[in-house]
């Protein structure tokens, strides 16, 4: 059978920070037990069960808030429903403050080998005002804790463009992240979301957040200080050390196959007639009504058409260093000429990759190809 890549949803957080538009809620006590046993079962009646784990990739919600016997049950689940082997990639996301030694080794005795830490910022003034439940201190001894359990392969998440953040707060930021020597970094420019208390916030002007030209000049220093440190960026956001790329990541940035487990978590495989995509329930009440009662635990299943992947193939591809693959893909030469004018891409026979101008403009290349 061919290998999978396999994602878990834990959406549960000890707070709902400010910026936040993942399906995650402030929740705990019994409801955390009744979904981690709805994964379970919907885990073990998967039709996509039986399939080898290409990765398996813990997200939320922060699903190091569950104790460690509760996220090791469902591991447990997906490693019997999905074998791996010594050379998967194992992650689980991690928030410092949900975090300890013990639990970090659970897991790594579970089979977990690789942490994915959301740190955020090193500034407490930015933690508090993300309304992150972490503080900076926190973020080194998570990590020790990670290193003293075994963990090899960590990842450090970053947000920059953060209100009130100036660009030497953001250089201060890149260098105590550095400092660490994690495996990973991922980098993102904060968006502010629809249905969040940021987007409100922002609306009533209460938020001071870096212009376009600052923004670019965070940008610019991330992919200058991760090159002097000798990281090698292989995605918009996303910068490895050698050979230490998120393999989990890189399935979805080729538009590969998934099995998504949990509430809200979305899968996307192949049947013999069509793509298939679907997402699950979201609110985690209504998931667990609805695997406990036998019913669809999907909220949306779609075959996808060819444009649909087209656009996904585009949209995902591009950010990619590697590139867009042009193989049985057409675009108008019009469109092409325009960026090449523009100096946004690199054009040759088998790829379209963006060019460092172009990594400020993905969406509005995306856009003209598709
Ligand atoms: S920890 Fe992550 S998932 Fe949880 S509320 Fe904050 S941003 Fe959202």
């Amino acid at each position: 059978m061919e290998p999978i890549a396999v994602y878990v949803h834990i959406p549960f957080c000890p707070t709902k920070c400010g910026y936040c538009d993942f399906n995650s809620y402030a929740m705990s006590g019994d409801i955390m037990e009744r979904t981690v046993q709805a994964t379970i079962q919907e885990i073990q009646r998967s039709p996509l069960r039986g399939r080898p784990a290409k990765t398996i990739f813990f997200g939320g919600g922060t699903p190091t808030y569950l104790d460690e016997s509760q996220l090791i049950r469902v591991f447990q689940a997906v490693l019997e429903a999905h074998p791996a082997d010594a050379t998967t990639e194992i992650t689980s996301e991690a928030n410092p403050g949900t975090v300890d030694i013990p639990k970090f080794k659970a897991m790594h005795e579970a089979g977990f080998n690789r942490i994915s830490l959301g740190a955020q910022s090193f500034l407490d003034t930015d933690l508090l005002a993300l309304g992150r439940v972490h503080r900076s201190g926190e973020i080194e001894r998570a990590v020790n804790a990670a290193r003293d359990a075994g963990f090899k392969n960590i990842n450090l998440d970053l947000m920059f463009a953060l209100p009130d953040q100036s660009i030497h707060g953001w250089r201060q930021n890149l260098t105590r992240a550095l400092a660490i020597h994690p495996e990973h970094l991922s980098l993102y420019c904060l968006t502010i979301e629809q249905n969040t208390a940021f987007y409100k916030q922002n609306l009533k002007g209460m938020l001071n957040l870096p212009d376009d030209e600052q923004q670019v000049m965070m940008y610019d220093e991330c992919i200058e200080r991760c090159a002097e440190a000798g990281y090698e960026q292989y995605e918009i956001s996303n910068f490895a050390q050698h050979g230490l790329e998120c393999k989990h990541n890189i399935c979805y940035w080729n538009a590969e196959e998934y099995a998504g487990y949990g509430p809200g978590a979305v899968g996307s495989f192949e049947t013999n007639l069509a793509r298939i995509r679907y997402t699950n329930l979201k609110h985690p009440d209504r998931y667990c009504d609805a695997v406990e009662t036998d019913k669809p635990i999907a909220f949306e299943s779609e075959a996808l058409s060819k444009e649909s992947l087209r656009t996904e193939q585009i949209m995902l591809g591009l950010r990619m260093n590697t590139g867009l693959a042009t193989e049985g893909l057409q675009f108008s030469q019009k469109s092409l000429s325009r960026l090449l004018d523009l100096n946004w891409i690199y054009l040759d026979d088998e790829t379209i990759r963006l060019t460092k101008e172009g990594r400020h403009f993905c969406s509005e290349v995306a856009l003209e190809l598709i």
